[in-house]
């Protein structure tokens, strides 16, 4: 197991170790930065600054070609690359963050593949990003929301996933983490269901991108969205990746500069992928700096480590936690399923105050529905809120241990000592 006690990563994080009396702990809303990523934005304005695509001269050369590289990588990271092992750096759409990649996908795939009758299914799970998109693609097309439901040990299980999907399902989309309970779902299987059906399968990746190697085809996916500023990128860049033939196939969201091929009083015809879905000036020091962020994450840091960190953290944390009778943990009863992630609330505290307390010893984490209102309303967690502490590999024990004393100063607070 890790040693969680020593954290050599601290450091790497200007806020971090400028601010050693926060306990950050809502790296599952955005995480924190390492100083290589905030000093690549800086040489980029530096050193390269042009607009991308606007120029012949070198120096807007050097931005465009930024831009490519760090496509090639997003698109090793994901797994994303041929028979011969060549990147599909094409097929890797930057946008602002998932939200925007899931409306893109729901807005100008869907109208392709759905009609009348039709069926999308999606789990009770999904971040309101991978839900209302799908809703309003059903309302358009005349087509039903179907949903996956866990059981009660925290799973969906193979007979949900046959008893949902079938041959009216044309899409599935689902989170590959659930930003809520932490838990893995099987997307695996649930594509392999749809695509039995000829069906599509859309993987949000905004909460496994950031933890875990992704693998667009092992997992099957048709569709893949995350957020760089969840995996230690900048905020405002998001990724889509999508299957070559379908992006081909789907019309741009928005349109104007930079995404056309030709253009005419009346008409217009479209760049090829992926530049047909990026009107407008791209955040290029943004690219270049996610650049730099995957490369920390997967090089410096590693997956290996990520993972072995954050699974002793999140063991430490369930354990501390489960000691406070206080303390209602919510979600999978196994620690080793909560990828980073645990919610909980304190009993009879409103998670807003529980949150507040905790900020007042610097501890920070969120508070709320979590964008998963379905979600909260299915599980029945009062109020439709609750906390939500996530763990990312640069927090160490020490962090943990604040969780807890500041918990049980809440209780104190409300409850006095006896
Ligand atoms: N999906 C999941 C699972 C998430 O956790 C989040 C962010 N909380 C999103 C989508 C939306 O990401 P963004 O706000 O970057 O669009």
């Amino acid at each position: 197991a890790a040693d969680i006690s020593q954290n050599p990563f601290k450091q790497d994080f200007p806020l971090l170790a400028g601010h050693p009396e926060l306990a950050f702990l809502d790296s599952a809303a955005t995480a924190q930065r390492p100083a290589c990523v905030l000093d690549a934005e800086r040489r980029f304005y530096e050193t390269m600054n042009a607009n991308p695509l606007r120029g012949l001269y070198s120096l807007s050369v050097a931005a465009t070609a930024e831009i490519g590289r760090v496509r090639e990588q997003v698109a090793r990271l994901i797994g994303a690359v041929d028979e011969d092992g060549r990147a599909l750096a094409q097929d890797v759409v930057f946008t602002r963050n998932t939200s925007e990649s899931l409306n893109l996908v729901a807005k100008s795939f869907s109208p392709l593949v759905l009609k009348a009758g039709d069926e999308v299914c999606v789990t009770i799970m999904e971040h309101h990003s991978d839900l209302i998109p799908w809703q309003q693609a059903c309302r358009a097309a005349g087509a039903t929301l179907v949903f996956l439901y866990p059981n009660e040990d925290g799973v969906i299980t193979d007979e949900e996933i046959a008893a949902k999907i079938g041959p009216k399902t044309r899409i599935c989309a689902a989170a590959e983490v659930s930003n809520v309970l932490g838990i893995r779902l099987p997307v695996e299987k649930i594509a392999a269901a749809v695509h039995a059906q000829g069906g599509y399968m859309v993987v949000d990746g905004a909460q496994s991108v950031p933890h875990m190697a992704v693998d667009v085809r092992a997992l099957g996916a048709d569709f893949l969205a995350f957020s760089a500023h969840k995996a230690l990128g900048p905020m405002g860049i998001g990724v889509l990746w999508g299957r070559h033939d379908l992006l081909d196939a789907m019309p741009p969201m928005l349109t104007g500069g930079e995404m056309i091929d030709s253009v005419t009083e009346q008409d217009a015809t479209w760049a090829p992928v992926p530049e047909k879905f990026e009107a407008g000036t791209q955040d290029a020091a943004g690219i270049y700096a996610t650049g730099e962020a995957l490369t920390y994450l997967t090089q410096t840091v590693g997956y290996e480590a990520v993972a072995a960190r954050e699974a002793a953290l999140v063991a430490y944390a369930w354990e501390r936690m489960g000691q406070l009778d206080f303390v209602e943990l919510i979600g999978h009863p196994e620690a080793s399923q909560h990828h980073g992630v645990i919610s909980f609330n304190v009993r009879g505290v409103h998670p807003h105050d529980v949150a507040s307390i905790l900020d007042m010893s610097g501890v920070c984490i969120r508070a709320g529905h979590h964008c998963a209102q379905p979600l909260l309303t299915w599980l029945g967690v009062e109020n439709l809120a609750c906390c939500r502490a996530s763990l990312a590999f640069y927090n160490d024990q020490s962090d943990v241990d604040r969780l807890v004393d500041a918990l049980t100063q809440v209780w104190m607070v409300f409850h006095g000592r006896d």
